[in-house]
């Protein structure tokens, strides 16, 4: 049984950037319905006792557990998404992370730009990453459900980009959606920590 996980702040605490409405919705109904679907899934089957990650990364290659892959990585990519925003957020990230960025991007600025171009260009549905593999960073746009997890990645931050995250507040403007993700609401604490995180697992493997 999966639960669905509250979000980490107030429902109106990343107003006027992204509204209690579009909080209410896309945590309340679309996140409750993948939760509510993949539960239906895994009942009676080898995947009921299942941690959600062993799920997905179970589920992620081939055909045959496709419905149950996309549900379970859209559980996972949503309580991902809600960490990778807090009040006050936007900014620039600090210490190693903060190094990393400028030796794997040139700056924070060629960062921003990359990211933004990535979420603005996934065509359809889907979401921008930072991740972190073989001792790199770098962005990569997913379709659908589509996650790092599944390609043996380390996810740093992410951004939805499905319209039902920016529609009620931007309509069709995803480029300023995404503006004030980066600039307004993008949690720097949470990426340096999974940073940290994922450095320590890469040095010990
Ligand atoms: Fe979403």
């Amino acid at each position: 049984m999966i639960e669905l996980p509250p979000l980490p702040y107030a429902k109106d605490a990343l107003a006027p950037h992204i509204s209690a409405e579009t909080l209410s919705v896309h945590h309340g109904k679309h996140h409750k319905a993948y939760v509510d679907t993949t539960n239906k899934l895994i009942a009676g089957t080898e995947f009921e006792k299942l941690k959600l990650e062993e799920i997905i990364k179970r589920t992620a290659s081939g055909k045959e557990h496709k419905k149950l892959f996309n549900n379970a990585a859209q559980i996972w990519n949503h309580t991902f998404y809600w960490h990778s925003m807090a009040p006050k957020g936007g900014g620039k990230p600090k210490g190693k992370l903060a190094d990393q960025i400028n030796v794997d991007f040139g700056s924070f600025e060629k960062f921003h730009e990359q990211f933004h171009t990535a979420g603005v260009g996934q065509f359809g549905s889907g979401w921008v990453w930072l991740v972190f593999k073989d001792g790199k960073l770098k962005i990569e746009a997913t379709s659908n459900a589509d996650n790092p997890l599944a390609h043996g990645e380390t996810a740093l931050l992410c951004s939805d980009v499905w319209e039902h995250a920016y529609y009620i507040d931007y309509q069709n403007r995803r480029p300023d959606y995404l503006k004030s993700f980066l600039d307004d609401l993008c949690n720097w604490s949470f990426a340096e920590e999974n940073f940290a995180t994922a450095r320590a697992q890469s040095k010990a493997a």
